[in-house]
């Protein structure tokens, strides 16, 4: 009988959890109202909506007006960097900046505020990939408009130290932004505490289904709209609210926060140990980020000799999914934009493999993954050969 498939792709997207698809159920039936309807149905809708925001402000530390629901984690980064540059551009505040290794979500934003004549700077990151300080204290200044730090690299799983960060552009006027799409239920979030102006999460990477997101924004941050029609979401966000969606955010983001501490412990003792096996049996073998402080759910590993296309299709024979630290079209592999702003040696960076763990992750994968991986790196050392 074959084993079972084993899905290491969690930073790419998650099962929608059973707690949340019964909590959405309702909305999807028979509670179907339009909150902005004035009649039962759309009161009883208004009230579900509500409470999801006032729910998902709470696992953030904020205010339920900060909360603005979006459909993904895209849409969060572009209201929330573009949107800030276009509220605050003045000819004396005219730079947007950010760091090489954010998802193309921020760096597409960035482009585009580029387009409508913004100064575009990137922060330096080191060979770990963490922003330096001296890079920071010297493009993020005064006369900057918006800056966009991501908290948990979606690729390597380094953290950024936000909470500083944050503050030190806070004393600069400087509007911070951070893209927490990874982070969000691995790291402590606290809009109390902590001194961003707006955070973007996703709800498909914490258990709650593709097409919805939060983007916090904090009182006072001004922001345009990115699309303009009603006067939903305050006006930042026009367009008739999805119900069902938000209330199952509502109850992912509060199990992921209810359930961190012990479900980053139990991921970075799998993480440990599948780095420490797959280390000990091709001691060639690269880990990227291993230099710095990391989310406990993602390993990007090269290994000489193969590159991400053979050994994903290795692995996906086995019955084993992970994902390219690259994008791969057929026939060739485009190194991360990630890897390359870290240094990563052009061999290595296309062979690097994203292997990332979640709720379905057990001991029993990643012993079978680490059992499977010397024959799989021959076999793909094979293909790679064949194609050299
Ligand atoms: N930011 C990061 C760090 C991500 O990992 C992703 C998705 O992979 C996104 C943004 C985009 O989120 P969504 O897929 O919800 O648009």
């Amino acid at each position: 009988m074959c084993p079972p498939p084993v899905y290491l792709d969690h930073a790419a997207t998650t099962p929608v959890r059973p707690e949340v698809l019964e909590a959405m159920a309702p909305f999807l039936g028979p509670r179907f109202g339009n909150p902005s309807s004035l009649h039962r149905w759309g009161r009883e809708a208004r009230a579900a909506l509500d409470e999801a925001r006032e729910r998902v402000a709470g696992t953030l530390g904020a205010n339920s007006d900060e909360v603005c629901f979006t459909s993904c984690g895209t849409e969060g980064d572009n209201l929330a960097v573009l949107g800030a540059w276009r509220a605050r551009r003045t000819a004396g505040r005219n730079a947007v900046v950010s760091t090489p290794i954010e998802h193309k979500a921020v760096l597409g934003a960035v482009h585009e505020a580029g387009r409508e004549g913004a100064e575009e700077r990137l922060l330096e990151v080191d060979a770990n990939g963490i922003v330096t300080a001296e890079s920071f204290d010297a493009l993020v200044r005064d006369d900057a408009a918006v800056c966009s730090v991501m908290w948990v690299n979606n690729e390597i799983g380094v953290v950024q130290p936000v909470p500083e960060l944050a503050a030190k552009a806070a004393e600069r006027g400087v509007t911070f932004h951070t893209d927490a799409v990874q982070a969000f239920g691995k790291v402590p979030v606290d809009a109390s505490s902590q001194r961003f102006d707006s955070l973007t999460i996703s709800g498909h990477k914490i258990g709650a289904p593709k097409g919805i997101g939060a983007l916090y924004i904090r009182r006072g941050t001004v922001i345009e709209p990115l699309m303009h029609g009603g006067s939903q979401d305050r006006g930042r966000r026009p367009g008739t609210e999805n119900v069902a969606f938000a209330v199952g955010l509502a109850c992912a983001a509060e199990l992921a926060v209810a359930e961190r501490e012990t479900e980053c412990r139990r991921l970075a003792a799998l993480r440990d140990r599948l780095e420490a096996e797959l280390m000990a049996r091709i001691p060639d073998a690269v880990v990227h980020g291993r230099g710095a402080p990391r989310a406990p759910h993602i390993l990007n590993i090269s290994v000489p000799g193969t590159d991400s296309e053979s050994l994903l299709l290795a692995l996906d024979l086995a019955g084993v999914a992970a994902s390219a630290g690259s994008a791969c079209q057929s026939g060739s592999v485009t190194p991360s934009h990630v890897l390359a702003a870290l240094g990563v040696r052009y061999d290595l960076s296309t062979a690097a493999v994203r292997m990332s763990l979640g709720s379905l992750t057990t001991e029993e994968c990643v012993d079978r993954v680490s059992q499977l991986f010397p024959a799989l790196i021959q076999k793909a050392r094979r293909l790679a050969g064949a194609t050299a």
